[in-house]
């Protein structure tokens, strides 16, 4: 079969390809590769269980169609300072009008009108002062939240509106090899993503690899083995923080989301707030290798009695050892096999006493891990004491913007860990070093959220038109 053109993953920045491919070219032949079910059929079983079954062969919270976003919080995040280093390479200016643009298509779907985080300007000024005072930048970051269950209402007309206008989506199929002759790309090579038996090769002259987080380590190895230019970015490791709302209900209500950066003392490192979620639950997601990491949402209607956040650090690393990935999954292993191959979870006060928490000492506590099935336990036996360190001190700043963050009850849940620090080299066309293969979303390095992945995706099928 040869299609005009083949994108391998279902993720926004897949989805956004071809939706922009085909309202401006509604001919196209386009093949759609998910190794994961349609959305309507994504069920993650701890729904019905309230423990993670480490499902096989994939874990539906990452895979399946509209990836990570199905699951996920859908906080669109409105600014180019967010999401990733994707204004690097096409402009600042031009991202925002991007955002806009991929922003208004959200909304055509069914996203709520509302953007957090913009009205109450003396409250966002207060909270500057205070963030200026413990030495933290507070970025602005207007946020449209979709929520999950309205997000999933989304992609799923998005799923439907692809189907209706031609695309062919196969599901269950994956990617495993890609085909290139003379430095240029020719076609994929995909199998049954269940049974992996039998394999079949798609041709088209054009490929857009979109694998997201859970594929990035698959296509770092296509890279290397078809000399595709990358390099090794940065990792991002910590841990997820959960306190009641009370603490947090002055950002919550000013800003839904704070976006919070600082560099502490000793190590300068840059340290940073990620994906705040008040109200929110705390979740697991499994990479391939069972590698367990902690991550967390918020429904629109449905709300806990906690505000859960990532405090993320970043590594970068040079000679002799320079490769991110395996030093985020060896520090995640370590994680995973002091809480039994489930998430760990300590308390910040037994931290700073030198001890382990005990569950039942959860189980007193005015802060109840929303991630029930996390084990209590110790936390610093595992993480780096790089890392620990930055975790400990950005805390400590953070408790000046929120007073009580710092409190001794306040939840540690690790190893929250972003695995894309694979970079693959773009240009402004979003192509490879092999001519017609392009690179989108967090696959790539270039893009870590929502937006960013959707606009890239966007901005793929602009692309893709204009090269006709
Ligand atoms: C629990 C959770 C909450 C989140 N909350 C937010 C949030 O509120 N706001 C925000 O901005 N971001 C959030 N994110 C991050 C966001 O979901 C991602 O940044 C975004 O989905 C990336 O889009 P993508 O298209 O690059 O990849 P993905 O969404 O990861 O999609 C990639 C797809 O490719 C498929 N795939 C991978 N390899 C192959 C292969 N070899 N063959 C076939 N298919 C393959 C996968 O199955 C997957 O469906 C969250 C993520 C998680 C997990």
């Amino acid at each position: 079969m040869k299609y005009d053109l083949i994108i391998v993953g279902a993720g926004p920045s897949g989805i956004f390809t071809a939706l922009e491919l085909i309202r401006k070219n509604p001919r196209k032949s386009i093949l759609l590769i998910e190794e994961g079910s349609p959305i309507e059929k994504r069920r993650c079983p701890k729904e019905k269980t309230k423990v993670c079954v480490n499902c096989k062969p994939y874990c539906h919270i990452t895979t399946g169609f509209s990836g990570a976003g199905a699951f996920s919080d859908g906080k669109l995040s409105l600014s180019p300072e967010v999401g990733g280093d994707l204004p690097e390479l096409i402009g600042y200016e031009y991202t925002q009008e991007l955002i806009n643009y991929t922003d208004n298509i959200y909304l055509e779907f069914g996203a709520d009108t509302k953007i957090e985080g913009v009205d109450a300007k003396e409250e966002i000024k207060e909270i500057r002062r205070k963030a200026i005072e413990a030495g933290l930048k507070l970025v602005d970051c207007p946020i449209r939240h979709l929520g999950t269950e309205k997000a999933q209402d989304i992609y799923f007309k998005l799923e439907q509106h692809l189907i209706e206008k031609g695309v062919e989506i196969r599901f269950g199929t994956q990617a495993i090899d890609v085909i290139v002759e003379n430095g240029e790309i020719k076609g994929v090579i995909l199998t049954d993503a269940l049974k992996k038996e039998k394999e079949e090769t798609v041709y088209s002259d054009k490929v857009v690899i979109s694998a997201g987080r859970k594929g990035a380590d698959w296509l770092k190895s296509i890279c290397v083995k078809h000399n595709i230019s990358h390099r090794a970015g940065t990792v991002d490791i910590g841990v997820r923080v959960e306190v009641r709302n009370e603490v947090m209900e002055r950002v919550n209500n000013i800003l839904y989301e704070s976006k919070l950066i600082g560099y502490p003392a000793p190590f300068k490192d840059k340290v940073r707030t990620f994906c705040q979620n008040p109200g929110g639950f705390v979740s697991q997601e499994n990479y391939d290798g069972g590698l367990a990491v902690v991550n967390g949402h918020s429904y629109k209607d449905l709300k806990s009695n906690n505000t859960n956040l990532a405090i993320l650090c970043s590594h970068n690393f040079s000679h002799p050892f320079n490769e991110p990935i395996k030093y985020g999954a060896k520090v995640s292993e370590l994680l995973n096999m002091l809480g039994d191959g489930k998430i760990l979870v300590q308390r910040y006060g037994d931290i700073l006493d030198g001890k382990r928490t005990w569950q039942k000492e959860l189980s007193r506590s005015n802060v109840i891990p929303t991630l029930v099935d996390a084990i209590a336990g110790d936390i610093t036996s595992a993480m780096p004491y790089r890392t620990m360190t930055n975790i400990l001190n950005f805390i400590e700043a953070l408790n000046t913007v929120v007073p009580g963050f710092a409190g001794t009850e306040t939840l540690l849940y690790a190893p929250e860990v972003k695995f894309y620090s694979n970079k693959v080299v773009l240009n402004a066309d979003f192509e490879t070093s092999v001519n017609n293969l392009y690179c989108l979303g967090d696959s790539s390095g270039w893009t870590r959220g929502l937006m960013m992945a959707s606009l890239m995706g966007v901005r793929m099928g602009q692309i893709l038109v204009n090269k006709e």
